[in-house]
């Protein structure tokens, strides 16, 4: 259990006696880091279920003494995550999936336990959900200068804060994010995109390249099936467009949840004006999982006529996933429409320069002009 960062004491509640008080439940924290800003009460966890408050009593006439001489009780914010990681994989970059950034490299991934929303189809529930629901929190011991060796050793060019939300374990990613950079290594994040303005202004000169969750466009489907709200993640992804990360924008097509036309086409809209056309955005094929098992996979014909609304609204890259084999995982060129990179699952063909061979449109990315090329 470390200290945590980016929240703030609270006053004790109205009513109560702020001087007198010794009830901790009464040292109340908000953590600061999500767009939840819980409200914690001494004792007390957030939603995440990684973020304890355990009140310290300084000594007398610190926090106000009571005519007794005895201290109020002050709320401080723990982490359960800021020294320990859950899963750890040497990926292909493609994985994230990022398919613009250092195409062809392998990333450093790792993630702890718990989540800062609850999605009734998290396909990766057995690390989100136990903090939360059964307040079990597993992990291996570790050290930001641990990840970065491990990552220097295993040949990643990057390392990727992923698989559950990195927002929840915001002290690990940050200070390994900062040993990573001083390494040569690139940072990713791969997140759901409901921080703070505040923990986005802490990572911004931190982070290089994001995949963010553009989930649904409809306030009620993040109420709903997220247990959050749509107008912070679409803060956080014109946030990131304006900083100059390179972004790219996943959607799980849900059956009868988000893969309305109308839906869709909205999104498309959103990602060409308000991030620009160059932003790649992935399809993703969705599987029952977790809480959502009454409905069947996404069926194909759903995610290519998703594809072609992005296309039709002017995206220069739609990509399908969890769709192996599909030529809607290959980049074409956006000026002439030749096949720029072709893919194979997570495996890129990379081409011979960062040109289209056809036209020579230069490919939006970073890191098509390798070594290796
Ligand atoms: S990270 Fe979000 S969910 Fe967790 S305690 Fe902080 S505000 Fe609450």
């Amino acid at each position: 259990m470390l200290d945590a960062r980016l929240w703030k004491p609270l006053p004790p509640p109205d009513g109560s006696d702020a001087t007198a008080s010794s009830d901790a439940k009464e040292a109340r924290v908000q953590c600061r880091l999500c767009s939840h800003y819980c409200i914690i009460p001494g004792g007390g966890t957030g939603r995440c279920g990684v973020r304890v408050n355990r009140p310290d009593t300084p000594g007398p006439g610190v926090a106000g003494p009571d005519v007794t001489g005895n201290a109020a009780p002050v709320g401080r914010l723990f982490t359960l995550v800021g020294d320990n990681v859950a899963a750890v994989n040497l990926d292909p970059v493609e994985k994230k999936p990022l398919f613009h950034f250092m195409p062809g490299t392998l990333t450093w991934s790792f993630g702890t336990m718990g989540c800062n929303l609850a999605c009734s189809f998290c396909q990766n529930w057995s690390l989100s959900r136990p903090p939360a629901e059964e307040g079990v929190v597993r992990g291996q011991r570790t050290t930001p200068a641990t990840l970065v060796a491990e990552a220097k050793a295993n040949g990643a060019a990057s390392v990727s804060f992923t698989y559950s939300e990195p927002t929840i374990f915001f002290e690990l990613m940050a200070d390994t994010a900062d040993a990573a950079r001083a390494a040569g290594l690139a940072t990713i994040m791969v997140s759901n995109g409901f921080q703070s303005p505040e923990c986005l202004a802490e990572l911004e000169h931190r982070i290089d390249a994001a995949n963010i969750d553009l989930k649904a466009f409809t306030e009620h489907f993040y109420a709903t099936q997220c247990g959050a709200r749509l107008k912070p993640v679409l803060h956080t992804l014109r946030t990131i467009a304006r900083m100059g990360w390179w972004l790219e924008v996943t959607t799980l097509l849900i059956p009868g949840l988000n893969d309305d036309p109308d839906e869709l086409r909205d999104m498309a809209r959103f990602i060409r004006d308000e991030l620009g056309p160059d932003v790649p955005w992935h399809l993703s094929r969705f599987h029952p999982a977790y809480r959502l098992t009454d409905r069947p996979p996404t069926p194909p014909a759903t995610l290519e006529r998703a594809w072609e609304i992005g296309r039709e609204e002017g995206l220069h890259f739609v990509y399908l996933g969890n769709m192996p084999g599909h030529p809607a995982e290959s980049t074409h060129c956006p000026a002439c429409g030749a096949l720029f990179a072709r893919r194979d699952g997570f495996h890129t063909h990379l081409p011979a320069s960062s040109r289209c061979v056809r036209c020579g449109a230069a490919m939006p990315g970073v890191g098509w002009d390798t070594p290796e090329n």
